[in-house]
């Protein structure tokens, strides 16, 4: 799937409002090529992979650095108050189909309050987390994917648990779908 340089998946953009520290609505733009983040400790470069995980439907709080949910909503600080909610959207690029859905370009959005209330949605339309596994289901990116290698996850291809190891082949080799179908069945 990766073969060749125009095959990857472009990621366009990310939207953060009231996730971690990212208080105010931030857009970043991702242009094609490398981006590289840059800024001093505890600025909030993690937050921004976190974000990227959360989005695509991280169910593991502890792997996002919290406790609880809402830990990963804007909890305030000296001169400013918590926010209600934490919304984060991510867009790709879908002009070569890379996503088994007919758009040429899908948002995927997930909003969580501090009342417990949470939804998701592809392209503005409200949908289970189900449809957002699916729909990055051996594209390598989604939650359990292998382009976010955050800490921990070099040790676990290292690893001497095969069952760890088996999940990032299998991701590679796209297979995934018919491991999950056939638990489901
Ligand atoms: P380093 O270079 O040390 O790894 P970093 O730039 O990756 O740092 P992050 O770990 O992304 O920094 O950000 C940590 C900051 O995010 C801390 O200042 C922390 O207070 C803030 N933060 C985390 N969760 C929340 C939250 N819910 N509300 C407000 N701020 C938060």
């Amino acid at each position: 799937k990766l073969e060749k340089e125009e095959d990857y998946m472009y990621l366009k953009r990310l939207e953060l409002q009231g996730f971690k520290s990212f208080a105010d609505r931030t857009i970043l733009e991702f242009k094609p090529g490398i981006t590289a983040v840059i800024g001093p400790n505890g600025s909030g470069k993690s937050n921004i992979s976190d974000a990227i995980r959360w989005v695509l439907g991280e169910q593991s709080i502890k792997s996002l650095r919290g406790a609880k949910s809402e830990d990963i909503i804007f909890a305030g600080t000296e001169n400013r108050k918590s926010l209600g909610f934490a919304e984060v959207s991510i867009v790709f690029d879908n002009e070569d189909s890379s996503l088994p859905i007919e758009y040429t370009e899908v948002t995927v959005t997930r909003k969580l309050y501090r009342t417990g209330e949470t939804g998701y949605f592809i392209n503005k339309v409200p949908c289970r987390l189900k449809d957002i596994l699916e729909l990055f289901m051996d594209t390598g990116i989604g939650r359990d994917g292998y382009s976010i290698i955050g800490q921990g996850k070099i040790d676990e291809i290292l690893s001497n648990k095969s069952e760890d190891r088996r999940h990032i082949f299998e991701e590679a080799a796209g297979i995934v779908k018919y491991r999950v179908r056939r638990e489901e069945s």
